[in-house]
């Protein structure tokens, strides 16, 4: 029959109080010709003295008495005596001839703390007989053996549980028990419970085998005192306390131990062992385990807070990039037979939800998102927070179109945020997708994010939520940039590039002896390839190679203009492109008008283009800027007017000579009626601002003649030339100019 559970707290405390007992003394259970005794280390009072004393009369009556005299025989402290050398925790041992009882010993020392009293525990064990000093040798060095063992064990597994489990395996096989568990309680998650059930399968065994957490906290207060609970046998228990008998046979355990596990003086954790056929001598082993285990746990605890504070973002809770970054390398090293994804999203608008909704709720939308990736998340897999609202997920695979599910399931759940759905508001999410191939699971997480981000780009400009993958296509782009990288130095001094011009022309029936030309750059690559701006410029402008490049195309452009000048009847002036970074650059006037000095450019022949986004960001900075230049005889155009959010009145601001019109508005033939409307309102508003217009990508005849209607100054595009090399441009449209003359 079960007890009720507040009566089997009963019987714990009952039994705490019958059974427990200072560990050292299980040493001497198994021999009863070995002596236990307890002394005073400073005033060698004798407190106890056990073991089968019965035919060692010395020791008699020892109450009061001083260890040397009761077991030496002497009047005065032995000269040998270890009280100076003991420490709590370690065991010194020695071999000692006791001339009282002539017999020989084998002797362990230790100190302990008993209510508050620092005493000096001492076993001797008799090795008189032959065989028995080789007996406890051995069993020693399988101590020492197990030890070691486990020791390797908790450094070398990452997990405690792993480390656990394979030492309770060993104590099951060392005391041959039937069942057992290594518990902790603290915050590291290492419960571990190995049992069998007895021949009984009905009949569990709750002390030792999965205790309930109620059940464990009673242990932890029955241990609290540092003491074993040993019940050697509990047939023996029937004669003094039969409840507890019949309780404790009900499940099936014929005896049972049990060990505190202790660190700074609080218990963290218990092993338990239930039914043990063997070495009753050897339990003194768990002490040392539990000095073990403490001290992996501690150190456990501490990692875990380092890497709280070095792997987790404080406002999602989960991985930061960093931790991430660990993880995912490691699953990915640990499981080179999966299918790998790492994906990279990116939630669209996010700042619009911060200014209507607050921070806080975009906070939370990201706590929320984060959530709901760490719930739904594998074994195996894992995801963090990069920045911002940007997340990274490590997925694992069978096919890839459920890397895309996972994806559609997230944007449901995000759509689901409570704020979202009280305001209205869509959630758009863009994600990018590299599968990992397997060859692959050792590249640098960063180096496998950049491609998933590649991908999420192409999504981005997508509208709605859209996943894209990354394609073979990206890589070779990828293996492209690697190579202008790698090159690009080389190349600028090599003059690599080159200056290419492509002519303005001028529509205006006065317009005659000028003529203007923007200058672009072309790498010429070998004999043959010629890569285009589109696929450098960018890359450049990312790793800030660009302003070299800039310098150089500009200095290229200055020293043409020398050249070629006075040779031609017509005036040439070049409009060279800067880059925002360029601008940007502390020295950035002095170094052009030095460079402008140095090649003796007359004022106004030449013009920096600057694209309009960049503008808008600082207007201030760039107005000034604006300013200096022109004192300085440049002229200043504005590119690519149109394709950004710049509204008209910017150039109000702008001392600008010229504004270029976006290509955009002359590519595709959506709206045409309206864009005609906007040219023409912008073409209006520059010439009342006195700027000269250029129309850039006109392709066709009908294009130029709308325009040159509209009264647009100049068109640039392939209807007249593409960009053409220096030479050529010269032979074209300077040259000729000079025959006709
Ligand atoms: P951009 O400044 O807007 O230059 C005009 C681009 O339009 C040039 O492309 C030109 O070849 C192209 N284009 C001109 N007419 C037509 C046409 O009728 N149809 C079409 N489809 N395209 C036309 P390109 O040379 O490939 O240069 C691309 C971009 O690279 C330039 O755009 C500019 O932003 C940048 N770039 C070129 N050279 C330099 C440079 O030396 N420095 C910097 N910072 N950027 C440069
Ligand atoms: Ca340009
Ligand atoms: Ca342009």
């Amino acid at each position: 029959m079960l007890l009720e559970y507040e009566e089997l707290l009963k019987r714990f405390e009952n039994m705490i109080q019958r059974y427990s007992i200072m560990f050292s003394e299980t040493m001497v259970l198994e021999a009863p010709y070995d002596i236990f005794y307890v002394s005073d280390p400073e005033t060698y009072e004798l407190y106890y003295v056990s073991g089968d004393t019965a035919d060692l009369p010395a020791f008699g009556n020892y109450e009061g008495k001083k260890c040397y005299e009761v077991l030496q025989g002497r009047q005065e402290p032995c000269p040998f005596c270890t009280n100076s050398l003991l420490s709590t925790d370690m065991y010194y041992i020695w071999e000692y001839f006791n001339p009282v009882v002539k017999r020989n010993f084998m002797i362990k020392d230790r100190m302990i703390e008993w209510k508050g009293h620092r005493l000096r525990v001492e076993v001797a064990q008799n090795v008189s007989d032959q065989g028995r000093p080789k007996e406890i040798l051995l069993e020693a060095s399988r101590q020492q053996n197990l030890l070691t063992h486990w020791m390797r064990c908790f450094v070398e597994q990452e997990d405690l549980n792993t480390a656990f489990s394979i030492i309770l395996k060993d104590l099951k096989t060392y005391f041959g028990a039937r069942s057992g568990f290594i518990r902790s309680f603290t915050s590291v998650e290492t419960v571990q419970y190995l049992s069998e059930r007895g021949d009984d399968p009905g009949r569990e065994i709750p002390f030792v085998n999965c205790p309930t957490n109620e059940m464990l906290e009673r242990w932890k207060i029955l241990l609290a005192g540092k003491k074993f609970i040993i019940v050697r046998s509990v047939a023996e228990i029937e004669k003094c306390d039969p409840e507890m008998y019949e309780f404790l046979n009900a499940y099936g355990l014929e005896n049972l131990c049990m060990a505190p596990i202790f660190s700074r003086n609080q218990i963290v954790g218990i092993i338990g062992l239930g039914n043990l056929t063997k070495n009753w001598t050897g339990l003194s082993l768990l002490e040392m385990l539990g000095d073990c285990i403490a001290a992996s746990v501690q150190k456990k605890i501490m990692q875990e807070e380092r890497s709280r504070i070095l792997y987790v973002d404080t406002l999602t809770g989960h991985l930061n990039f960093e931790g991430y970054k660990l993880r995912a390398g490691r699953f990915l090293r640990e499981n080179p037979d999966k299918n790998y994804a790492l994906c990279y999203c990116d939630l669209k608008k996010f700042k619009f939800v911060n200014e209507l909704c607050g921070y806080q709720t975009g906070d939370r939308l990201l706590k929320y998102w984060g959530d709901f990736l760490a719930e739904t998340l594998r074994e195996g897999e894992t995801f963090c927070r990069i920045s911002g609202d940007t997340m990274s997920v490590l997925h694992y695979y069978e096919d890839p179109e459920e890397v895309r599910s996972c994806f559609e399931e997230l944007v449901r759940h995000l759509s689901k945020f409570p704020d979202f759905v009280k305001k209205r508001m869509r959630v758009e999410l863009s994600g990018g997708v590299y599968l990992i191939p397997p060859e692959c699971h050792s590249l640098p997480i960063g180096e496998m994010l950049s491609r998933a981000t590649m991908a999420q780009k192409i999504a981005k400009s997508r509208p709605g939520s859209e996943l894209a993958f990354y394609t073979e296509e990206m890589r070779q782009k990828e293996i492209r940039e690697m190579d202008f990288i790698a090159n690009m130095h080389e190349a600028l001094r090599d003059e690599e590039f080159r200056l290419y011009l492509q002519p303005q022309i001028d529509t205006r029936p006065d317009g005659g002896d000028i003529l203007r030309a923007e200058v672009l750059v072309r790498w010429h690559q070998g004999d043959k390839m010629i890569a285009m701006p589109g696929e450098f410029i960018g890359l450049f402008e990312r790793n800030g190679f660009i302003v070299d490049l800039d310098h150089y195309m500009f200095e290229c452009a200055c020293r043409y203009l020398k050249e070629t000048s006075g040779k031609y009847e017509k005036q040439l002036i070049l409009s060279v492109n800067v880059s925002r970074i360029t601008m940007l650059q502390p020295n950035f006037v002095r170094d052009y008008l030095q460079i402008k000095e140095k090649y003796g450019v007359e004022d106004g022949m030449i013009e920096l283009e600057f694209t309009e986004n960049v503008v808008v960001e600082d207007l201030e900075h760039f107005a000034k800027l604006v300013h200096n230049l022109k004192d300085h005889g440049f002229l200043c155009a504005m590119d690519d007017f149109g394709a950004g959010q710049s509204s008209l009145n910017v150039l109000q601001a702008l001392p600008l000579d010229v504004l270029k019109l976006d290509q955009m508005f002359f590519r595709d033939k959506r709206n045409e009626q309206r864009k005609r409307i906007i040219v023409a309102s912008i073409l209006r508003m520059a010439k009342s601002l006195e700027m000269l217009t250029v129309a850039e990508g006109i392709e066709s005849e009908g294009q130029m003649r709308e325009l040159t209607e509209m009264g647009c100054d100049y068109i640039q595009g392939y209807y007249y030339s593409r960009p053409l090399p220096a030479e050529a441009f010269e032979r074209k449209y300077l040259m000729e100019d000079e025959k006709e003359a």
